[in-house]
C-alpha cells in the first residue's frame, strides 16, 4: 500500500461525529415514538396515555457518518406533586446537562402551557431544535408554516424541523440537521448497539408497555415493575420474573382482572415481544405485589433506580 492510500483510509475516522442528544418536551407529544423511528427499533415504551416512560432510556444511531447517542426523557409531569414527579423532573434536567444538543419536541398545530413550561427549563448553553412533531395532524402548509414561526419567535432555537414520527416523515431530515451539532470523534458505542440498556431493563419496559395498554384509565397512579430473576437456562431459553408494584389490594384486584385473565393476556403479549427481542424462547411469570404508600417513598425511588 502506497502512503496516500494509507493516508486516505485512515480519513473517514477523522472527520467522524460522535454525541449525545437529549429529546424533552411535555408528556404525549411523541418523544419515545420518535427516538424509536430514529434508531430504527423499538425500546421506548410510547402510550396514548402521558407519563410512560420513566427511566431515562438511551437510544444509539451508528452511519458511516455519525453516531448520536439519544436520551429520551421522562416528560415534565406538571399537575401531580409528590416525590416520584419531583424526581422525573429531576431526571429531565439532568439529562439536559452535558449534551451536545438538545431536540425541544411539540405537537404540530398545538403549543400548550405545558410546552411553555418545559420551554422555560430549555437550555441556555447548548443548541436546541425545534421539532413540530405530528404533521399529519396538520390541514395544510401554510398553516404549519405559521405555527412553526409563531412558536420560534418565543426561543431562540439553533433550528427547526417538523416531522411525523408515527409515519416515519422526515426524521432523515432531522438526522442530518443534528448531525453538524456533534463533536468529531470517534464512535463511542459498537456499531450494532442500538441501545446501552440491560436486557432486563428492557424485559421491564415492555411489561410496562402492556400494563399501560390494557390497563387504560384504571392504571394505578403509584404502580412500578421489577425485573426479579433473569436467566438464561441450559437449553437457550430465558426465564423471566417480573413483579408488578402497587398501593393497595384494589389495585391489585383490578390489574389481575376477573379470573386472572387480564394478567394473562398481559404477560402472553410481552412474552411474544421479548421472544422478538431477544430472538429466543422465553418463560415469563408477571405478578403483582402491594406495598403502600411507595410513590411518596424516596429510598425506595432510589433502589428502583429513579
Ligand atoms: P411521549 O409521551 O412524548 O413519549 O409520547 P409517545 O411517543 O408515547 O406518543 C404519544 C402518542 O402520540 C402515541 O399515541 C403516539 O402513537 C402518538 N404519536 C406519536 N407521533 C405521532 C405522529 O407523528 N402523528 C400522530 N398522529 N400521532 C403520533
Ligand atoms: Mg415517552
Amino acid at each position: 500500500m502506497d502512503i496516500e492510500t494509507f493516508l486516505n483510509n485512515e480519513k473517514p475516522q477523522q472527520d467522524y461525529r460522535c454525541g449525545f442528544v437529549a429529546i424533552v418536551g411535555r408528556p404525549n407529544v411523541g418523544k419515545s415514538t420518535l427516538m424509536n423511528h430514529l434508531i430504527g427499533q423499538k425500546i421506548s415504551i410510547t402510550s396514548k396515555k402521558a407519563q410512560t416512560t420513566r427511566n431515562r432510556v438511551t437510544g444509539i444511531y451508528t452511519d458511516n457518518t455519525a453516531q448520536f447517542v439519544f436520551v429520551d426523557t421522562p416528560g415534565f409531569q406538571t399537575t401531580h406533586r409528590n416525590a416520584l414527579n419531583d424526581r422525573l423532573n429531576q431526571n429531565v434536567t439532568e439529562a439536559l446537562s452535558g449534551v451536545d444538543v438538545a431536540v425541544f419536541v411539540i405537537e404540530a398545530m398545538r403549543f400548550t402551557d405545558a410546552d411553555r413550561i418545559v420551554m422555560k427549563q430549555l437550555p441556555k448553553h447548548t443548541p436546541v431544535i425545534l421539532v413540530v412533531n405530528k404533521i399529519d395532524k396538520a390541514k395544510n402548509k401554510y398553516d404549519l408554516e405559521a405555527f412553526v414561526e409563531q412558536v420560534s419567535s418565543e426561543f431562540a432555537f439553533a433550528g427547526h424541523e417538523v416531522v411525523s414520527a408515527k409515519h416515519g416523515l422526515r426524521i432523515a431530515n432531522l438526522l442530518e440537521l443534528l448531525k453538524p451539532y456533534l463533536p468529531e470523534s470517534v464512535p463511542m458505542y459498537p456499531e450494532d448497539m442500538v441501545t446501552d440498556k440491560s436486557s432486563r431493563f428492557l424485559a421491564m419496559e415492555i411489561v410496562r408497555e402492556k400494563l399501560f395498554r390494557y390497563l387504560g384509565e384504571e392504571l394505578p397512579y403509584a404502580m412500578n415493575v421489577e425485573v426479579e430473576q433473569f436467566e438464561e437456562t441450559e437449553n437457550g431459553l430465558l426465564r423471566i420474573y417480573i413483579a408488578v408494584l402497587v398501593d393497595k389490594d384494589s389495585q391489585k384486584a383490578i390489574l389481575i382482572g376477573k379470573g386472572g385473565e387480564r394478567l394473562k393476556k398481559i404477560s402472553t403479549e410481552a412474552r411474544l415481544d421479548m421472544e422478538k427481542l431477544f430472538d429466543s424462547k422465553v418463560f415469563l411469570k408477571v405478578w403483582v405485589k402491594v406495598k403502600s404508600g411507595w410513590a411518596d417513598d424516596i429510598r425506595f425511588l432510589r433502589e428502583l433506580g429513579l
